[in-house]
């Protein structure tokens, strides 16, 4: 997949560009101790590999490398402590590069590929010491181009390259994301097996990453939101360490990530398996406009009119529920819906959980859905409590509704159908996990 992506990339790069790409340096936890090392995703996306300390560069024109990979050598001492290193070898055998060094010689070899170079590829703030670098090499490349009619004179970033083609997922991306979105689900049902009054909103996250690892998913795509009762009018809640309350709804915002690729689904249920009427009514109107909105997309229909189309359903849907007065016209073009749906209907989905989002065109236009794309499509309705001027049995309810969509030739599938959403399933799902 990495060698077609690399492939993909350099058609777009035109000629006379080197492309170098930074790893991602690690996160600091706290003063001895790194969080679980995450690489960047273009770098990924490029070359598979998942060291920190890590350089790609890309010279289509080079004679004999148009792939380099300069990586950690193996180091005996420093592998006992911190586990094994692909080392140079392997990263010409196992990762396909033309040529691998040890990192340490970076600066020594670097000038070989950039010595034709009119154009550096180079995202600035990927790497704080590789950005004094690669700026450093610019500006000479600048000078020696005035003086001598050769050198670098432009400085590209080449993550719109990369968001585009990210944008439009390979049969590989797709595998992955299906098995993501295979065990989100798996994580999504059992927690609504589980779930009673009395659990802690941690317990149900802890059941539902758990569930993720032991079907093989390499954690959380991103923190699980288990909001309980008023907590679900609170978007990103994710403290989690409320107790589950009878009444009360749960939502629950979780996805899987496999091979690095994210799901993502929210479902919301009540806690003792049975929807209030108040809740009922609120949860049929985001459900309503849920499958509307998915049934819309298709190839060619643009990216925006889910947003439009979910304002529109939604503003209807507070109308009728009494949330808001007047024309719905009106409380459109005043943006009065925000107050209970605040956000945009879905993101892109891939390699980050809120993937690329070049979605428009260069004059502003949105782009259209193409086949490969996937995109979350999640209306909600959130009423806070002490929101004045509603029903006051709508206080404190919270309801979203997230599905992972693949846009097809012939329209879309829904890749997280699998977690019940009907009223009369969601209920004898939670009540028959007792
Ligand atoms: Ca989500």
């Amino acid at each position: 997949m990495h060698k077609q992506n690399r492939k993909a990339f350099i058609e777009k790069m035109g000629r006379g560009g080197v492309a170098i790409f930074a790893s991602a340096p690690p996160a600091r936890w706290n003063h001895d101790t790194e969080y679980i090392y995450r690489p960047d995703p273009n770098f990924y996306y490029l070359t598979g590999f998942e060291e920190p300390e890590a350089m790609c560069v890309i010279a289509p024109e080079h004679p004999k490398h148009q792939y380099v990979l300069f990586v950690r050598p193996k180091n005996k001492q420093a592998e006992i402590w911190n586990g094994k290193r692909v080392g140079v070898k392997a990263a010409r055998k196992r990762y396909g590069a033309d040529k691998a060094y040890p990192i340490e010689k970076f600066d020594e070899k670097i000038g070989e590929y950039l010595q034709d170079a009119e154009r550096l590829y180079y995202t600035l703030g990927s790497n704080e010491d590789v950005d004094t670098e690669m700026l450093a090499r610019f500006t000479r490349g600048v000078k020696s181009k005035v003086r001598g009619g050769k050198g670098i004179d432009t400085l590209v970033d080449p993550s719109p390259i990369l968001s585009e083609l990210r944008l439009i997922k390979n049969e590989t991306e797709l595998e992955r994301i299906q098995l993501a979105t295979e065990i989100t689900v798996a994580g999504h049902v059992a927690a609504m097996k589980a779930v009673r009054p009395g659990l802690y909103e941690y317990q149900l996250e802890s059941l539902v990453e758990s569930t993720f690892r032991m079907n093989g998913a390499g954690g959380a795509a991103f923190p699980t939101i288990v909001a309980s009762g008023g907590n679900a009018t609170t978007l990103h809640y994710t403290t989690n360490d409320c107790e589950i309350e009878d009444g009360n709804l749960v939502l629950l915002d979780a996805g899987a990530e496999y091979g690095r690729y994210a799901g993502d689904v929210t479902r919301t249920f009540p806690a003792n398996g049975t929807f209030t009427e108040a809740q009922r009514e609120i949860y049929q109107h985001v459900l309503d406009a849920h499958h509307a909105i998915i049934d819309g997309i298709r190839p060619g229909v643009s990216i925006d009119a889910p947003h439009q189309q979910s304002i529109e359903l939604l503003t209807e849907a507070m109308l009728s529920l009494g949330l808001l007065k007047g024309k719905a016209e009106k409380l459109i073009e005043k943006e009065k819906y925000r107050q209970f749906y605040m956000y945009r209907i879905g993101h892109m989905l891939g390699l980050d959980v809120h993937d690329v989002n070049c979605v428009r065109k260069a004059n502003g236009d949105y782009k259209t859905f193409q086949p490969g794309m996937v995109i979350t499509i999640e209306p909600g309705l959130y009423v806070a409590e002490g929101t004045k001027g509603v029903p006051s049995k709508y206080l404190g309810i919270g309801v979203r509704i997230e599905d992972d969509i693949l846009v097809t030739e012939s329209g879309n599938k829904n890749l997280t159908s699998g977690v019940p959403k009907e009223i009369d399933d969601v209920e004898s799902l939670v009540r028959g996990g007792k």
